[in-house]
């Protein structure tokens, strides 16, 4: 029987693929990983029969391994239990952790030399030619589970990279899109973390907003697809019904469409390489009546023009970009900086950091870069904190 892991699976990307993986017999979740949501991680160990149950927190370890005693599943906790989790043999795993923590475990499922599902998308900005290079040497297949990037994975099927002229990545323009320019200063995280289409977990939705989320797909679809920066474009598309295009030599456009539901990219990564029912809402354009397309203002949205900037210097640009971003995030949720700060903070921090374009070697080296460049956006939007 086909075995599966899933990591960050008390999260809203793990939860939509435990709803697939109830509805498939045939496979066997071995392992599953989450955070704090230890209630919701118990339920999920005992409903789907895992093997292994593993909270990322020390401190959560306890009250996980009381809440499956008796159960006979194997309980452990800390950062590194999850990435020995990694190692567990399984057959296709699930990579939806949010932010760089889900860079270690992803490495190590590698080493399986199976299917990797990827919906962390931190893991190709901080570290892509390094994860790309390592799926090569163990004989592994990375699936690209953002859904932009798995329209753009099956609008290349059976394609020539080369005759690929551009990509362009869609976006909705988040919850702030129609709010006049000078009010952003003053959106609250509760505001900026409503999204219109999508549902989807606290961080990436005010990334959604800010357009770090879209930033951080420019970055993972010149990562993953081998695309120079020039080559990968955005346009906002408030419907969200078309994910992704790709523009060929020839003039083609080939559109990705379908209903803003996580299931499908998931779905088509656990079903690769073939397609099978999937339990999403069937498109229905004549209800939509329209799709509309503009072109994104780089002065509301001065992420997209950082993603330009990390892709042109390459090196170890994305992951100080990552990391300032997520640092940016974190005060900006604790209302220390405005909504606007959190470009500041994450150029300002690209701007001053030492040995930029040098590219990292290891894993070991990227954690590194990623601890220095978070303790540098510490300092600086702390500065800048108190006077939004
Ligand atoms: P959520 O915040 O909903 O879930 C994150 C998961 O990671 C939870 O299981 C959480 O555990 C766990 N987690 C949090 N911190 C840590 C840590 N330090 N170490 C280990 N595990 C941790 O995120 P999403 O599901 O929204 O997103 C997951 C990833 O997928 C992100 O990289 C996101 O960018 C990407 N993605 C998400 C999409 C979506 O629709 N949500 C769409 C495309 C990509 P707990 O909650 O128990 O603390
Ligand atoms: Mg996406």
């Amino acid at each position: 029987m086909r075995r599966v892991a899933v990591f960050g699976s008390t999260g809203s990307v793990g939860v939509s693929t435990l709803d697939l993986l109830a509805r498939r017999p045939d496979l066997r979740v071995a392992v599953l990983t989450g955070g704090r949501n230890v209630a919701l991680l118990a339920r999920q160990a005992v409903l789907h029969g895992a093997e292994l149950a593993v909270t990322a927190h020390e401190e959560c370890y306890r009250p996980l391994k009381e809440a499956l005693a008796g159960t006979g599943i194997a309980v452990a906790g800390g950062p590194a239990a999850v990435v020995e989790a990694g190692y567990v043999p399984a057959d296709w795993a699930m990579s939806a952790i949010v932010g760089a923590a889900g860079l270690a475990p992803g490495f190590a499922a590698l080493s399986q030399g199976k299917v990797l599902a990827l919906a962390n998308k931190e893991s190709l900005v901080t570290a892509g030619p390094l994860l790309l290079a390592e799926a090569r040497a163990q004989g592994a297949t990375i699936l690209p589970v953002d859904s932009e990037h798995s329209a753009v994975f099956q609008a290349l099927r059976h394609e020539d990279m080369a005759a690929v002229e551009t990509v362009t990545l869609t976006a909705s323009g988040g919850g702030l899109r129609d709010w006049p320019i000078e009010r952003l200063a003053h959106a609250t995280p509760d505001e900026a973390g409503r999204h219109p289409n999508w549902d989807m977990g606290q961080r990436i939705t005010i990334d959604s907003a800010s357009m770090f989320n879209k930033a951080m797909e420019v970055i993972e679809a010149h990562e993953f697809f081998g695309l120079a920066p020039e080559q990968v474009a955005v346009l906002i598309h408030p419907q969200s019904l078309v994910h992704a295009l790709v523009a060929f030599r020839d003039g083609a456009v080939m559109a990705h469409l379908g209903a803003p539901d996580m299931r499908h990219p998931i779905g088509f990564a656990l079903n690769w390489p073939h397609r099978a029912d999937l339990p999403v809402a069937r498109l229905d354009l004549a209800r939509a009546g329209r799709l509309d397309f503009s072109q994104p203002d780089l002065v509301r949205y001065p992420a997209l023009a950082l993603a330009q900037q990390v892709m042109r210097t390459g090196g170890a640009a994305g992951c100080v970009f990552n990391a300032a971003k997520e640092i940016a995030l974190d005060h900006f949720i604790a209302r220390n900086i405005g909504f606007l700060d959190m470009a500041a903070v994450v150029e300002s921090v690209l701007e001053r950091f030492d040995g930029l374009s040098r590219a990292p070697q290891s894993l070991a080296e990227v954690l590194a870069i990623d601890a220095e460049a978070r303790a540098q956006a510490n300092r600086v939007a702390q500065a800048r904190a108190g006077k939004h």
